[in-house]
């Protein structure tokens, strides 16, 4: 915060990586199998692994392939459609994609860190940040009222305050065992409030990341962690259409809701 106005931030969704396939490799694989001629038209590795996978299952790579599969399903987008409509969610699994979410809030973040199955996290520790220019989303609640947001202003000035008194108190900046200033540090954070901005880096597998995005797009989640999850799912609809197909999306309070009739996977 700075003279006394709320560093005002939003949240900000930077996809930094996914699963790649060997192509190499993959062709020996299907030298291997007898399907050498195989070929997809998945819009992405991720979409392609998936595919793959289940194909290898059966040997569906072609028909006749296995003497007990005459007839194979052409093309990605209708293999992954089957996969979802039978609820066959582990093959998703295999595809992976790593996020990183800058300026959410603890509040986001503690929310994410729920969902457990399918992902890994890694969070930015409070103990090595300074906690004196506190950054904050402030939800719609607290926007539109000005009485909320004078206080909310004064609650973030006196809190950032007090962390550089403490600072202060304890001469942070001067010469410490390193153990002494972690103890020092972990202790501060203790007054910092919730709603201040992080980051968090996470990712998850395909099931997951549709599991995640069905739960906290509904209207029934919080609005921060609608607002995140309505944009990765904008993000992944264009980046994964297949793997991300057969939602039904509703706007509730401006946000995305992304409901499916499918099986759940
Ligand atoms: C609107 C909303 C409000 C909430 N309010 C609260 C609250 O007040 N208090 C609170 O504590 N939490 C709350 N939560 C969190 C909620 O209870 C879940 O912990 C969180 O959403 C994680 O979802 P999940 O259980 O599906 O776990 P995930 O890890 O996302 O798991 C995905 C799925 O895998 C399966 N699975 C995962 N782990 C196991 C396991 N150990 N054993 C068997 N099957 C497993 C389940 O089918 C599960 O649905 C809320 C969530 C939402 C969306």
């Amino acid at each position: 915060m700075k003279g006394g106005v709320v560093r005002k931030v939003k949240p900000k969704i930077f996809l930094i990586g996914e699963t790649k396939i060997d192509d190499v490799v993959l062709q020996d694989y299907l030298h291997h199998v007898g399907a050498p001629k195989w070929k997809t038209d998945a819009p992405s590795d991720s979409e392609k692994v998936i595919e793959v996978m289940g194909r290898m299952c059966y040997r569906s790579f072609a028909p006749g392939l296995n003497p007990n599969v005459t007839k194979v399903r052409e093309g990605n987008a209708a293999y992954l459609q089957h996969i979802l409509e039978v609820g066959h969610g582990s093959v998703l699994e295999h595809a992976n994609f790593n996020f990183i979410f800058a300026d959410v809030s603890r509040v986001f973040t503690h929310e994410l860190v729920r969902h457990r199955a399918g992902t890994a996290m890694s969070q930015e520790s409070l103990r090595f940040v300074r906690l004196d220019d506190l950054g904050f989303w402030l939800p719609t609640v607290v926007r539109e009222d000005a009485e909320v947001m004078e206080i909310f202003v004064r609650t973030v000035a006196e809190l950032e305050a007090l962390q550089k008194l403490l600072a202060k108190k304890y001469d942070i900046d001067g010469k410490m065992p390193f153990s002494k200033k972690k103890q020092i540090t972990s202790a501060m954070r203790r007054i910092a409030p919730s709603g201040l901005a992080t980051s968090i880096g996470w990712s998850a597998n395909g099931r997951a990341l549709r599991h995640v995005i069905e739960m906290r797009t509904d209207p029934g989640a919080e609005e921060e962690i609608r607002l995140v999850f309505g944009k990765v799912a904008e993000m992944m609809v264009k980046k994964c259409p297949n793997l991300m197909s057969g939602y039904d999306i509703e706007m509730v309070d401006g946000l995305p809701w992304y409901k499916t009739s499918h099986k759940k996977v």
